[in-house]
């Protein structure tokens, strides 16, 4: 497959035995990430928020633009096996106390989506116009990027999500 361009969100909202706070480990799996088939080619600031749901931790995010020859269900994996690496174990809690979440939002090819019964994968990331946390770091690195679906940019999406609702009249 011909090169692509993914916009990639990580999360953690987890100390880590070995890299310690959510911060560090951003940092250090984007330095997993960035190697002889994947160039990590911009990465946004790291962001502490305030969790949702009833994890009491805070979570780190951040967001980053990759390059690879990778067609989607391999960059996945690949995303698999890194959140493997670092300790994510999946309890099947939704909410629940994470090492490490790594997510496709978008990619350069459009969208995608695929779901043989064992795994799914579905580009644009279904949740990502909700999430603040994403919207945030990727609107620094990729605010022009279209969401096929909507055909909003990443920064208008970001907009429309943080404005104020209207004064009570
Ligand atoms: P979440 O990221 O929603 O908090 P998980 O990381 O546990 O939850 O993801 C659950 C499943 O979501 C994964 O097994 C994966 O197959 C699927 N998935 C579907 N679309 C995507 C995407 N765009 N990026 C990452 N995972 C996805
Ligand atoms: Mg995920």
């Amino acid at each position: 497959m011909a090169r692509q361009d993914y916009l990639i969100a990580l999360g953690s909202n987890m100390r880590h035995a070995l890299y310690g706070s959510p911060r560090a480990l951003i940092a250090a799996a984007l330095k997993a990430l960035d190697n002889a088939n994947c160039q990590v080619v911009t990465v946004a600031r790291v962001i502490e928020t305030p969790p949702l749901g009833p994890s009491r931790r805070r979570y780190a995010n951040a967001a980053a633009i990759v390059r690879t020859d990778r067609e989607p269900d391999a960059m996945l994996r690949e995303l698999q096996a890194i959140e493997h690496r670092f300790g994510r174990r999946r309890t099947g809690k939704a909410w629940s106390a994470r090492t490490l979440d790594l997510d496709i939002v978008l990619w350069s090819g459009g969208a995608w989506a695929h779901d043989d019964g064992e795994s799914s994968l579905v580009i644009p990331h279904p949740f990502f116009r909700e999430r603040a946390f994403v919207l945030g770091p990727a609107a620094t690195i990729a605010g022009r990027w279209r969401d096929p679906l909507s055909g909003l940019t990443v920064r208008h999406l970001l907009a429309r999500l943080t404005k104020p609702p209207p004064a009570p009249r």
